[in-house]
Order: structure tokens, then C-alpha cells, then sequence
């Protein structure tokens, strides 16, 4: 797409750090409102082409501009060089125009315990030895979305690092070849499909039958300190979680949005299958219109949180806080329902769907060839490819409603950013005030 002139502008822009040098918006620097809009519309879409994630580039944003903001303020601190040190390790990454993707979510061991006070150390990626010339981390990051085909790995902190806990305050980017670095892949029970014999039908298309995130573990490695961005000031790290949480939740809702497009699309083709016109149909039409209704508020409300970006001293930009845990929390409540009405339409085959393997065997293939016919025109084997994608887009065979709820934090995390944002007490103040109250 970077390359039609259609989507040329949404794609990329002109490095803000190299003069001349045209670079993909997914390893840019947010110079404004603007580049946060056009760097989010892209999730959707990339999204509408791919209908799964594209972590091992959307997530490096994120983080991108959270180190580039973040490595400027400890510098103003404590008079380190670690945002000189970013600025030359992203001029080259956007030079080689390479993928990064954002390495958070810790294991996390027992959920009630801190890093420190875990029963392993290990349940939080840290630092192990300081050396003269760089750092060894240990670890493990939790399904690492797409982690797998990235150039670079841009480790950051999960949570807010506590006194003691300096070893776990640490930022740094490690080529994906490096020594030490382990990934075990995901593997949902769907992805059993994927061990048939020429399969194809049940495939779809490789493009949307895989999400594809690791286990990602560090076992030892060693970061030069070129690549070190964060290693010990403990007290950024919770700036660091806040301003990546604030990208991906606004890149979340957008790419949400693109999916329960899909599903749209989805929807009035399988109606097709089944014989219905779904435009004459009152009912089937009102439920594919409220799909576009749900998919165009949540993308609203990504541009909304986009488009009231505000700037960091660095120069750099940042979505609403409040505005993007609100779209964030939309798409998982627009997800839940989109995917139960795409059940509705599609009919029981979604989720009874024979093999592709009785369709194609000598005993079975009569009977399936007879039975499952549908619509006039339309071939048994279109109709199961069809009802194969609505499956995965309802999340029958994909882990896309996992990916909604948690995806950039579960929302228990917005609620509590927006339940301290809200400056409820003013509000009550407006009540009180209209109601006629006087204190
Ligand atoms: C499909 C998918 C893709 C992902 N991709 C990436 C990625 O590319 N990069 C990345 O870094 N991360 C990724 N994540 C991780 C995502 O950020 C986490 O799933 C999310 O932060 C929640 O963590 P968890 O899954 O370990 O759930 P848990 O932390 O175990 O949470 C489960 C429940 O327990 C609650 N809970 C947990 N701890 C506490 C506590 N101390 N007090 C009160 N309640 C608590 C939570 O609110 C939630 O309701 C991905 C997740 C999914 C599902």
C-alpha cells in the first residue's frame, strides 16, 4: 500500500529525523494530531486487507514514541544521553525501514504479587548483570503478537517499577536474531485445521487464519548500551507504561473497528450463501446496519481520542488519555456484540461446519455436495469457505475476542484511568448547581 499513490499519504510521511527520507508511519514520530489520525486510520486498513493483527509493526509505534518521549524527560533529569541513543537506534530503523514490535506484557507469575515479591525473579523481564559494555535481561513476554517476524524487539516495562525494583525499570531494543532469545508459539485448538493435508478451504486464506504470538523469552541476553533506553530510573517507568497504553488503546478500537467491517461484509455474503437477499430481509438488515453503526463508532472514537492529541515537551504526540480508555472499552463491548450478531445471521453452520476433508472424500463428498447446498448460483464448497471466515471473525476459530478484551490491558486497567481522569467532583458541582443545592 505504501507504494499506491493512493494510500502513499496514509502510509508514510517524511521522516521528521532524516531529511529527505521518506519512512513507513508505522516508525514514525508523531509530529502532530495529524500523524497520531493517519498512523491509526492505517491499523484499519491493514485490518480490512489482513482481518488479524499486524503487532510486529503497529505495537512499535507505540513504544517508539513512548521512548522517544520518555528517554527526553529522563535526560532532562538526571543529564543522561539515553534520548540521543534512541534518536540514532530509530534513524536507523526507519533507514531500513524495519519492523518493530513492542515486548510489554510480562509473564506475571502470581497476579498478586509484584516483580519483587514474585517466589521466581524471573516473572518480570529485568536486568541480571551490568556490564562495561551493555546489560543481560531475563525474562519472558506474553503472547507476543506476531513478535515472531519482527526486525526488533522493544522491551518496556509491564508496570510501574517500586522502590527495589530497579532492575525491572528497563527499556532497550535487541535485534529478533540475538542470543538467548527463545519463542515458543501459540497454539488455539483452531489451529489443528492447520495440520491437514493440502488444506485450503479450511484454510482461507493464510493471511487471516493465524494470529501468531510467542511466548517470547529472554534467556540471558545481551543489550549494549547503545540499545538501553531505560535501565534503573525507576520512577519513569510508570510514564513509560501510560503513554504506550494511551497509542496502542487508540490503535485497538480502530483496528476493532476494521473487524466488525469485515464481519459486515461477512455477513451479507453468507446471506448470499443461504439463499436470502439480506437488503430485503427487515430484520438481517438491520442487523448488518447496526454492525456498520457498532465498526463506525469505534472508529470514531478512535479519532476522536486521535485527533485531541496532545504534545509532549519532546515534540512528539499523544492521544486523549481519557478519550482512548473510553474507545478502548467501546470496541470490547462492540466486538462482543458484532460477533453474536454475525452468529445470528450465519446460522448454525458456523459453528458445525463439516471438513474440508468430507468434502473432498469419495464417501462423504455426495452427501456434503447434496445437503449443504444453499443459495441458487452458489457452489457447496463457496458456501463453506464463507462460513470457514465467519467462523474466525466471530472468534469460533481465531482469538480475536481475547485480542479485544485484553489487547493493550484487561479493562478493568481502562476503568480505573478513566474513574481518575473523570473529575467527578466538578460534575456533581454542575448537578448540585442546576438542582439549586447550596453548600
Ligand atoms: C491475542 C492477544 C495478543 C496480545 N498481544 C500482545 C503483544 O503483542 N504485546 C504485549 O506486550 N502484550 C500482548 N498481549 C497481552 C495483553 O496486554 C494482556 O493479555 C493483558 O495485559 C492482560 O494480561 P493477562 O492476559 O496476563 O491477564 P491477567 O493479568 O491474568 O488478567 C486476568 C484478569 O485478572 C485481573 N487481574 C490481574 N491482576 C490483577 C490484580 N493484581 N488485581 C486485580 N485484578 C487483577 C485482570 O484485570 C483481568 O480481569 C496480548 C494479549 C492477547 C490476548
Amino acid at each position: 500500500m505504501a507504494q499506491e499513490d493512493e494510500y502513499l499519504g496514509l502510509m508514510t510521511r517524511e521522516s521528521s529525523l532524516i531529511k529527505g527520507e521518506r519512512i513507513s508511519r508505522y516508525v514514525q514520530i508523531h509530529r502532530s494530531p495529524d500523524d497520531v489520525l493517519k498512523r491509526t486510520l492505517a491499523n484499519r486498513e491493514l485490518q480490512l486487507r489482513h482481518g488479524t493483527c499486524h503487532a510486529a509493526r503497529c505495537s512499535g509505534t507505540h513504544g517508539i514514541n513512548a521512548l522517544f518521549a520518555t528517554t527526553y524527560d529522563i535526560d532532562q533529569k538526571y543529564g543522561t544521553d539515553y534520548h540521543d541513543r534512541f534518536i540514532r537506534w530509530i534513524k536507523n530503523v526507519q533507514s531500513k525501514d524495519q519492523a518493530v514490535d513492542l515486548a510489554s506484557c510480562d509473564v506475571k507469575g502470581d497476579r498478586s504479587k509484584g516483580p519483587s515479591q514474585q517466589s521466581d525473579p524471573d516473572m518480570y523481564v529485568h536486568i541480571v548483570e551490568k556490564r562495561s559494555d551493555g546489560i543481560v535481561i531475563r525474562g519472558a513476554k506474553a503472547y507476543q503478537s506476531c513478535a515472531i517476524v519482527a526486525d526488533w524487539h522493544l522491551v518496556v516495562p509491564y508496570v510501574s517499577a517500586q522502590k527495589g525494583e530497579e532492575n525491572y525499570a528497563l527499556a532497550c531494543a535487541i535485534p529478533s536474531n540475538s542470543k538467548g532469545i527463545i519463542h515458543i508459539f501459540e497454539w488455539p485448538s483452531a489451529l489443528a485445521g492447520r495440520l491437514q493435508d493440502g488444506a485450503d478451504v479450511d484454510l482461507g486464506l493464510p493471511d487471516y487464519g493465524i494470529h501468531g504470538s510467542t511466548l517470547l523469552i529472554f534467556d540471558n541476553v545481551f543489550v549494549p548500551y547503545d540499545n538501553v533506553f531505560l535501565a534503573g530510573e525507576r520512577d519513569f517507568s510508570f510514564q513509560l507504561v501510560m503513554q504506550l497504553g494511551k497509542l496502542q488503546r487508540a490503535a485497538a478500537s480502530m483496528c476493532k473497528s476494521g473487524a466488525i467491517e469485515l464481519m459486515a461484509g461477512a455477513a451479507a455474503s453468507i446471506c448470499r450463501c443461504n439463499g436470502l437477499d439480506w437488503k430485503k430481509i427487515p430484520h438481517i438488515k438491520d442487523k448488518i446496519t447496526k454492525l456498520i453503526n457498532l465498526a463506525v463508532r469505534c472508529r470514531g472514537c478512535s479519532l476522536g481520542a486521535c485527533a485531541m492529541s496532545e504534545s509532549h515537551p519532546s515534540g512528539s504526540f499523544f492521544s486523549d488519555d481519557l478519550l482512548t480508555n473510553a474507545a478502548k472499552l467501546t470496541e470490547v463491548e462492540a466486538i462482543s456484540e458484532a460477533t453474536t450478531i454475525l452468529i445470528d445471521i450465519a446460522g448454525g453452520l458456523i459453528g458445525t461446519l463439516p471438513s474440508e476433508r468430507d468434502l473432498k472424500s469419495p464417501a462423504t463428498r455426495k452427501y456434503i455436495e447434496k445437503y449443504l447446498k444453499g443459495g441458487a448460483g452458489v457452489s457447496v464448497e463457496d458456501r463453506m469457505r464463507m462460513f470457514r471466515l465467519c467462523e474466525y471473525l466471530s472468534g469460533g476459530s481465531s482469538n480475536l475476542r481475547a485480542a479485544s478484551v485484553h489487547t493493550a490491558g484487561s479493562p478493568a486497567v481502562q476503568n480505573l484511568i478513566i474513574t481518575a481522569l473523570a473529575d467527578v467532583d466538578k460534575l456533581e458541582g454542575y448537578a448540585e448547581m442546576l438542582s439549586g443545592i447550596q453548600h
